[in-house]
């Protein structure tokens, strides 16, 4: 083989490496939620655009109460992103809507829920199969089990009865890695505190097929809580935290980082980007501006 072959397969090589990882395409899905959406969805773009990462395209839903022509209105494609990402907890989404969404994830599509995401659409079966544990909205124990770690660090799955989802007041708290190995969470410190926010509890549902890398404990569960997981959904992957009630709980370099680890590894399977320099320390939160 001459040099010039060589050095052309080793520059198509170098190219098809950087394809693989290259920005990421991002719909974020927003328009409906009982939290100030307005406020977390610019730190949720400004996260995951920062160094290029990833190029992130707003799909609003209409607002609560609009006409069925409205909602016609909204059509957000999946299939033109790499990654769909939901900040949205509101009223059901037109059937279409749904049907394309588990299309679009069981066929391979990659899926980001964050906090108040899973408390939406408690009557929608694959939509809690997808997310894995939800609260809220009259979960119960007919939603699935209470997942969680207890104090010998073996996980649980609790199916007695009892509502799902709960939060004690704002507080910084600890994250515990549970799984150091994993892409997101490799290279963590294993315990490290996370920004004020709120510590979601006693979350249930299908829970087939999660993978919990993290937890924080609760006082008021006395439970080892999950705070990041992964689901594998037919043949997509979802990643899925509790954590971001507000923006400056999103302000925090640790919570961030999840966010676009976990955003990579949905899409890619694997995490290619380096942890903040000023990622919390145990005993130290950690804030963009
Ligand atoms: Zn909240």
């Amino acid at each position: 083989m001459s040099n010039f072959k060589l050095i052309f397969l080793f520059l198509i090589t170098l190219l098809q490496t950087d394809f693989a990882f290259s920005e990421i395409k991002v719909l974020l899905l927003d328009g409906q939620n009982n939290h100030n959406w307005k406020a977390t969805t610019p730190v949720i773009v400004e996260a995951l655009e920062r160094d290029n990462f990833c190029k992130v395209t707003v799909s609003t839903s209409p607002p609560k109460k609009s006409s069925q022509d409205e909602w016609k209105t909204w059509k957000p494609n999946f299939q033109n992103y790499d990654v769909t990402l939901t900040n949205y907890n509101g009223e059901m989404w037109p059937e279409d809507v749904q049907k394309k969404l588990i299309n679009y994830v069981k066929g391979g599509g990659s899926f980001v829920v964050v906090h108040a995401a899973n408390n939406a659409f408690s009557n929608w079966t694959e939509y809690n199969t997808m997310i894995g544990l939800g609260g809220w909205g009259g979960r119960n124990e007919k939603s699935g089990p209470y997942l969680y770690f207890d104090d010998n660090g073996k996980l649980i799955r609790d199916p007695r009865p009892g509502r799902g989802g709960s939060h004690g007041p704002q507080h910084e708290f600890v994250v515990k890695i549970r799984n150091k190995k994993h892409p997101i969470t490799r290279g963590m410190p294993l315990t490290w505190l996370h920004a004020k926010d709120e510590l979601y509890d006693s979350l249930r549902g299908p829970a087939k097929n999660v993978n919990v890398l993290a937890t924080a404990y609760s006082e008021k569960s006395k439970r080892h809580e999950p705070m990041i997981m992964t689901v594998a959904y037919g043949k997509g992957r979802v990643f899925h935290t509790p954590m971001g009630h507000a923006d400056y709980s999103m302000k925090c370099v640790g919570f961030q980082d999840v966010l676009r680890r976990g955003t990579q590894w949905a899409v890619h399977g694997d995490v290619k980007i380096e942890l903040s320099k000023n990622f919390p320390k145990s005993d130290k939160i950690s804030q963009f501006p």
